[in-house]
């Protein structure tokens, strides 16, 4: 699955706040938004005219899809796949993308940012149930037990990034085993547990035209 490559604090530029995608720099000075808080590109500084309807809508999708790295496409099938199931499609929708293996490693501190999480799955280092998993989007569920895999314990980059992590806490759907670097999904959030700010009603709005 491809993945976006260019200069990720544009994307903080373009949704007008700080998506915090890049870890430890997002809570410094060196922040690009704190530092030019207004869009990339030439007219960036120009005020915006009007809010139309469409305009919210897409900037809504745009940010859900930038905070937890998918693209059009991949997010397009996360949405179709919360319209095909139970319950109100919002949250089905938050709940498929906190699900995400690399959401998992973030939101358990094993990681600085969801993109140090992504490429840390892709390089082998977590089990879930005692398997090697290195897919991003895979889908964890209830009962899963994601484990920093042991010989990627030393590894230098891991022990940083969840040395920062771990200062902002684990949310109540994950129990996590510090000291085992072992983490379980005890349950899936509801839209109040996440922390994201999300606007599912818009993106629903906009795919739904
Ligand atoms: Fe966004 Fe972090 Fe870059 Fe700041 S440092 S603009 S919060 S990605």
């Amino acid at each position: 699955m491809s993945r976006y490559l260019g200069p990720v604090c544009k994307l903080c530029r373009r949704e007008g706040e700080k998506l915090f995608l890049k870890g430890r720099r997002c809570n410094t000075p060196k922040c690009s938004f704190e530092r030019r808080g207004y869009p990339p590109g030439e007219h960036g500084q120009r005020p915006i005219r009007g809010k139309d309807a469409y305009r919210l809508q897409l900037r809504a999708k745009q940010k859900a899809k930038r905070i937890y790295g998918t693209l059009e496409k991949q997010f397009h099938n996360y949405y179709n796949k919360a319209e095909h199931q139970k319950g109100i499609t919002g949250e089905t929708l938050i709940i498929l993308l906190e699900r995400r293996l690399d959401n998992v490693v973030y939101r358990f501190g094993f990681a600085s940012s969801r993109r140090q999480a992504r490429q840390l799955v892709k390089h082998n280092h977590f089990l879930v149930n005692g398997e090697l998993v290195n897919i991003p989007s895979y889908l964890v569920t209830v009962g899963d037990k994601i484990q920093v895999r042991e010989k990627s314990l030393k590894a230098g980059v891991l022990q940083e990034a969840i040395e920062y992590a771990q200062q902002t806490g684990t949310p109540e759907w994950l129990e996590l085993d510090a000291d085992k670097r072992t983490g379980i999904i005890q349950g899936y959030p509801d839209a109040t547990q996440v922390a994201a700010n999300v606007q599912t009603q818009l993106i629903i709005e906009l795919y739904s035209k």
